[in-house]
């Protein structure tokens, strides 16, 4: 029998606006998981932030009547930021990625599984959204994530250790649920992730302090949701925020979930986002969810695979494929690398008499290859970048003579030109002497 904790889903709102009433939220999670109760499950209004489940009455499956409003998203398809970069992109990584959000136990099991089974039978990378605190327990999802992970197609993805509104939580439950949901996630299936995929698309800066100290590298939140610089997969750049995450909002739903309604994205239009996105971006994120793929009678969800809808994901797939698109991973997208190799290193003089305190980078190509490499390094001092300094001649030079006096971390990060790729140095320790020139 399932469980489904009513006064938890019934309000949401209520319980992110009651810091004290979610902090009793996460006990009652956290207990009924330590004393492996049945489980508990997200039931996904999904990516409601603001919203709240409608009155979904416990039908004894834990799936809730799937009313209109049950879905209750708050995708918005328009309110899209512009991107950081709109000129076309040549030679880019041409790459899209799925993900699978909401996956858990005991939840439309069998439909996320027949999801997860399109991408293995058609040897294609799938990156799944887990939701950490749910998941463990239910054979039918366990194995399955185990087979796509062990073809080297799943990738595994955190999609919080409870599925809560993270731009809710301060900083120090942010960091414990990420790092719980981590050591779920070595614990189940033998590695950690560096990925995470924000429950309701939203986070602040606060999540990206908490990724940081954790070893998260990859955020995927909404567009909407994501004003730091994205990602862009050219094959040289390689955009971090100030934190090192590299930001790779969605796209596009397969389906578009706004306050009371869902409504399925027509794969031309999808492939039209994709279009551009990769133009613009050398890549795009399309999200999936099981409640994508479920039957509706008179416009209310019902349990069962609508199958219609996932021939229409196969030919989405196909489509994708017959463009030369690539299906990848998020990880693999960031490792996608083109043009020519180089190193950057750092070295300090002494400040010794008659000359400045400087660091200067040092930018080579890789050889065989030569040409010196254009673009920007950005320095960082004690953590804190620093505005970018054109290269001349292959090198970047940083004053360091109004630093305090003690020791100080310098980084270098190159920016990558049209034919170079970025590169990071090692950080370098400098120590400021009391007396100076
Ligand atoms: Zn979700």
């Amino acid at each position: 029998m399932l469980i489904r904790p009513c006064c938890i889903c019934d309000d949401m709102s209520y319980f992110l606006n009651n810091s004290i009433a979610r902090k009793l939220t996460l006990v009652l999670l956290f207990t009924l998981v330590v004393a492996n109760v049945a489980p508990t499950l997200y039931i996904p209004s999904s990516e409601a932030s603001t919203g709240h489940h409608s009155k979904a009455k416990n039908d004894g499956t834990g799936l809730g009547e799937g009313a209109p409003g049950y879905i209750n998203h708050k995708h918005v398809t328009k309110s899209v930021h512009p991107k950081s970069s709109s000129a076309n992109i040549q030679n880019g990584c041409n790459c899209v990625i799925f993900r699978l959000d909401d996956v858990q136990d005991y939840w439309l099991n069998g439909i996320q599984t027949t999801v997860m089974d399109q991408f293995i039978q058609k040897n294609q990378p799938l990156s799944l959204g887990v939701i950490m605190a749910y998941t463990g327990n239910d054979a039918i999802i366990v194995n399955k994530v185990n087979q796509g992970a062990s073809l080297g197609l799943f990738e595994l993805s955190v999609h919080g250790w409870d599925h809560v509104d993270y731009s809710q939580l301060n900083l120090t439950e942010q960091t414990s649920t990420l790092q719980q949901a981590n050591g779920a996630m070595k614990t189940l299936f033998g590695n950690y992730s560096n990925v995470f995929i924000t429950p309701y698309d939203t986070f602040n800066d606060n999540t990206l302090v908490a990724m940081n100290s954790l070893g998260y590298k990859i955020i995927s939140a909404a567009e909407w949701a994501d004003n730091y610089p994205r990602y862009i997969a050219d094959g040289r750049s390689n955009i971090v925020d100030n934190y090192g995450i590299y930001h790779l909002p969605e796209s596009i739903g397969f389906v578009q979930y706004d306050n009371n309604t869902s409504t399925r994205v027509p794969n031309g239009q999808i492939l039209a986002t994709v279009d551009s996105e990769i133009a613009s971006q050398g890549y795009a994120v399309i999200t999936l969810h099981a409640q994508d793929f479920r039957q509706k009678i008179n416009g209310a969800p019902i349990d069962v695979l609508n199958q219609t809808e996932i021939q229409d994901l196969n030919s989405l797939m196909k489509s994708i494929n017959s463009k030369n698109y690539h299906i990848r991973t998020f990880n693999q997208v960031i490792q996608f690398k083109q043009g020519i190799g180089t190193t950057t290193t750092l070295a300090s003089n002494d400040g010794d008499s008659g000359h400045k305190e400087t660091v200067t980078a040092k930018v080579l190509s890789v050889a065989p290859h030569e040409g010196i490499p254009t673009g920007t390094v950005t320095f960082g001092i004690d953590g804190i970048s620093q505005a970018p300094v054109k290269l001349e001649s292959g090198k970047a030079v940083l004053d360091t003579s109004t630093l305090p006096i003690g020791q100080h971390s310098i980084s270098a990060q190159y920016s990558g030109d049209a034919k170079f790729i970025a590169s990071t140095g090692t950080t370098l320790i400098v120590t400021v002497k009391q007396t100076r020139e």
